[in-house]
Order: structure tokens, then C-alpha cells, then sequence
């Protein structure tokens, strides 16, 4: 089944958003940066000559930095890594022996010590691995045969972040909707936009929201591998970033996951387009017309570094920011997830097929409201002063002093949450009202503001509140 229709069939939007879901998967929106380059399947590919491979191959970068005794000593060099082959005193070895020979001549405490040191500061996330092969119960004591085990797990990580002989790698942009979707889905690592992500809230389901944005393009590096995923296909991902294109036309790379094999600057001497990292002044090309579930909030993908603002008429821009979900219903917005559901798109395929839910909106989370200023919250973002209390409260409601001084005083403390209600401030076809002092750190906005009855707006110099009737 292709992903357009699994996405209609089992993503809950409602018609018109159905609509023009498969408009922009069927023909995805070029601007006019990517015409002179792009291919009939809506990509750009840059292959990586050879002669750049040094500076870019993860494998190398490790094997250096974790072991640059055995790089000096045998005075190997990229080509040799890059071959496999050393030749030394007129003897030729396979780099891969020359690491095992490294640990099982003259081992040693101390080279154990350095050598997991080193994988703690450049390899994390796979050091406590290493750490329960190398030891056994007492520290101190260093085990032969575990440590070769670990030996072996750090050569299989070198294989798997070196660039291999016989695949060639290339660097994409891409605005084709199936590699949007499948980008992160049946690799060796996951994010939460995987399609069998089991994180509780979904969050590949925004996925559709980000087919109809016309600043998105997605980069990624293969090594010409590929991929499928209920018979779609596309190819395997190294490493992949949003790109989201700015009022100037820029590119501007949002994340690297699962890790940045390329800097951002040596992507942009291969590619034709002018791309950089983005940054707080980021501003988008396009506004963006998000996509509704057929509950009606809207479908919008997680955001990693950018807000989405200025939503009149429901549209909205996309400026420099921070990470959230953030979803609109009515004239309201809120952020955190808003669906429970744990189990991957395959499964909600199989469940709708038996009638055991409709779509994924079956799982839908309804938001709360919060009990000082009316905005909705989402489920998994609530907070409450008791366990077990009725009402619940948003961050910044519950941080805020006044729900400080209810919380130490008796129930009969209302009048001074009326007060405070009266007094607050909200952005008008936007339902979100803030006290002033959550307002004031606003007022970088150039909306203009309610205050109360009278209209304020925010002067141009970003610093009076000029006020009407
Ligand atoms: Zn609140």
C-alpha cells in the first residue's frame, strides 16, 4: 500500500484536508531554487567524490580519536584506512588486526582505562557496553576474554560509521513525500518520527502536516543502500536533517539525526543552493496552511528549532525558535502531544482493519483547559497543585505567583483570580492569554495585543504599548 493511501485511510483528517494532502504528495511544491536541479522524482543528488571522503567518514574520525597511539605507531593513513590494508615492514595488515594485536599485546590496566575514557567521551552512548564487557563485578579486575568481546563491539562500530568501498555516497535533498516519511522508519537507529516509533505519543503522525509546507525539504546521506517499508521504497538514511527555506531564500538545516556525518558548511560547497544552519532570526518563505484531523485540531509536524506564530485566518509563519508539537483548534494553540498510542503504523493498520478502532484520531487525547486562563493543555503538559485536585493548571499558570499564593492560601483566595483574569493579555483571534509578565517576554511580536476591552499594539521600536479606544 503506498503511503498516500495508508495516510488517508488511517491518519483521521477530515476531506478537505485529505485533499490537499494527496494534491501536495502526488505533486510536491518546487520553488523555483530547486527547478534548475531537481529530477523527475523530486530530488537532488550530489554524489560525494572520493578525494572528500577523509574529512566526512565517521569511522576514521573514531578510530582517531579513540586510538591515536595505534594511528601513529603504524602511522596509518586514510587511504590505508579507507583500503582496509597497512603495509608495514614490508608486511601487509588488515587495519581491523592491527586494532585486535593493539589490546592483546601488553594488556594492561591503564590501556583499558584510556581506551574506555576515550569511547566515554567520543562514543556515549555505546560506552556502557563497552564498560560491562571490560569489568567484571570488581573494576579493577580486567578480563581477557571480555575484552576482546569489547574489542570486537568497537570494530563492529567502526564497520558501521565508515564509508564502505563499494557503495557510493551521495548527499540528497529531497522534497519527495515518500522519503519524508520514510526517513527515519527501519534504520539501525530511530527518532520519534520513525512510522514504528514506540514513543507514547505518535509523533509521525505530523508527518502529514509537513506534506502541504512549501519551505520544508528534507536532506539526507545514503550510501546507495535501500530501504522498504510496507513496499515502499527509498534509500537508506546515514543521516538526515529538515531543511526549511527562509525569506531570503536560504536553506537552513534544522537537525542532524541520529548525528551530522557532514558539517553544515561542507554541505554547502557540494550543493547548488546556499544553505546554513538555522538560527533564532530564521523566517519562513512560506506561510503554511496546516492540515486538520477530522476532530478538528490541526495536523502540524513536531517543530525542533522553530515557533509557529501569527496564525490569522488559521495559517501561520514559521519563525526561529524552540522544540515542541504545537497544535491549533479554533482560535486556540497548544503544545504536547495529543494522542496515547504506542504501537507503530503497522499495528493501527491492522486494528482499523479489524475493526478494533477507525484511525489513528480513536487515540486521540483530548487537551485539558487550564483553570487560570482558559488555554488548552495538552494531556501529557497538565499540572496540578494536589494529586488529586479537579483542576488543572499550564506551566505558565502554574508557575505563576499568583497560583503560588493560592496554593499556600485558602479556596476563598478567588478575587485575586479574577483580578488577575481581567488583567491579562491575549493576541486577538488567538484564545491564549498571558499575565503580564509572561506578556511582556512577548512583546517581540508585532501582533497586536488585547489588553482587556482596549486594543494594544506594539510599536515598531518594540517597546510601547499604544493603546486604542
Ligand atoms: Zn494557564
Amino acid at each position: 500500500m503506498n503511503i498516500k493511501e495508508i495516510v488517508v485511510k488511517y491518519f483521521g483528517l477530515d476531506d478537505k484536508s485529505k485533499e490537499r494532502f494527496s494534491e501536495a504528495y502526488d505533486t510536491p511544491f518546487v520553488d523555483d531554487v530547486y527547478k534548475p536541479y531537481i529530477d523527475s522524482e523530486y530530488r537532488i543528488r550530489i554524489p560525494l567524490s572520493g578525494n572528500l571522503y577523509e574529512s566526512f567518514d565517521r569511522g576514521w574520525v573514531t578510530l582517531k580519536s579513540v586510538l591515536p597511539d595505534l594511528v601513529s605507531e603504524y602511522n596509518i593513513t586514510y587511504e590505508d584506512f579507507y583500503n582496509n590494508k597497512k603495509l608495514y615492514e614490508k608486511n601487509s595488515y588488515r587495519i581491523i588486526k592491527l586494532i585486535r594485536s593493539y589490546f592483546t599485546t601488553d594488556l594492561s590496566y591503564d590501556k583499558i582505562q584510556v581506551f574506555l575514557e576515550r569511547m566515554n567521551r567520543y562514543e556515549r552512548d555505546k560506552f556502557h557496553e563497552y564498560e560491562s564487557y571490560c569489568y567484571e563485578n570488581d573494576l579493577h579486575l580486567v578480563n581477557k576474554e571480555n575484552v576482546l568481546k569489547a574489542v570486537n563491539l568497537f570494530i563492529d562500530r567502526i564497520n558501521e560509521l565508515r564509508f564502505s568501498k563499494t557503495k557510493n555516497i551521495e548527499i540528497v535533498l529531497s522534497l519527495n513525500r515518500t522519503d519524508w516519511f520514510l526517513s527515519t522508519t527501519n534504520e539501525n537507529w530511530r527518532t520519534c518520527l520513525s512510522l514504528e516509533s514506540p514513543s507514547f505519543a505518535s509523533y509521525w503522525v505530523s508527518l502529514a502536516g509537513a506534506v502541504v509546507d512549501k519551505n520544508l525539504a528534507l536532506l539526507y546521506i545514503t550510501n546507495g543502500d535501500k530501504k522498504e517499508y510496507l513496499g515502499n521504497k527509498m534509500d537508506k538514511v546515514l543521516s538526515r536533517s529538515w531543511v526549511l527555506l527562509d525569506k531570503g531564500s536560504f536553506l537552513n538545516t534544522v537537525k542532524f539525526y541520529p548525528n551530522s556525518l557532514l558539517g553544515v558548511k561542507d554541505i554547502d560547497k557540494l550543493l547548488p543552493i546556499p544553505i546554513k544552519g538555522i538560527d533564532r532570526k530564521f523566517e519562513g518563505k512560506y506561510r503554511v496552511e496546516p492540515l486538520f484531523f477530522r476532530n478538528g485540531y490541526s495536523n502540524y509536524i513536531y517543530q525542533d528549532k522553530t515557533n509557529s506564530v501569527d496564525y490569522k485566518d488559521g495559517s501561520f509563519k514559521l519563525v526561529g525558535g524552540d522544540k515542541g508539537l504545537r497544535t491549533f483548534y479554533k482560535h486556540s494553540v497548544f503544545e504536547g502531544p495529543i494522542f496515547s498510542y504506542t504501537k507503530g503504523l503497522m499495528t493501527l493498520i491492522n486494528m482499523a482493519e479489524e475493526a478494533e478502532c477507525r484511525d489513528i484520531v480513536s487515540f486521540f487525547d483530548y487537551p485539558r483547559t487550564c483553570s487560570y486562563c482558559n488555554n488548552l493543555v495538552s494531556k501529557a503538559r497538565v499540572f496540578k497543585i494536589h494529586e488529586d485536585d479537579e483542576e488543572v493548571y499550564c506551566r505558565k499558570c502554574y508557575e505563576d505567583d499568583n497560583t503560588l499564593s493560592r496554593r499556600n492560601n485558602n479556596e476563598d483566595e478567588d478575587e485575586d483570580i479574577k483580578y488577575t483574569a481581567m488583567s491579562s493579555y491575549f493576541i486577538p483571534n488567538n484564545n491564549i492569554i498571558y499575565n503580564e509578565r509572561v506578556f511582556n517576554s512577548l512583546r517581540s511580536f508585532s501582533s497586536p495585543i488585547m489588553d482587556g476591552d482596549a486594543v494594544v499594539a506594539i510599536d515598531d521600536n518594540d517597546n510601547n504599548l499604544l493603546k486604542k479606544n
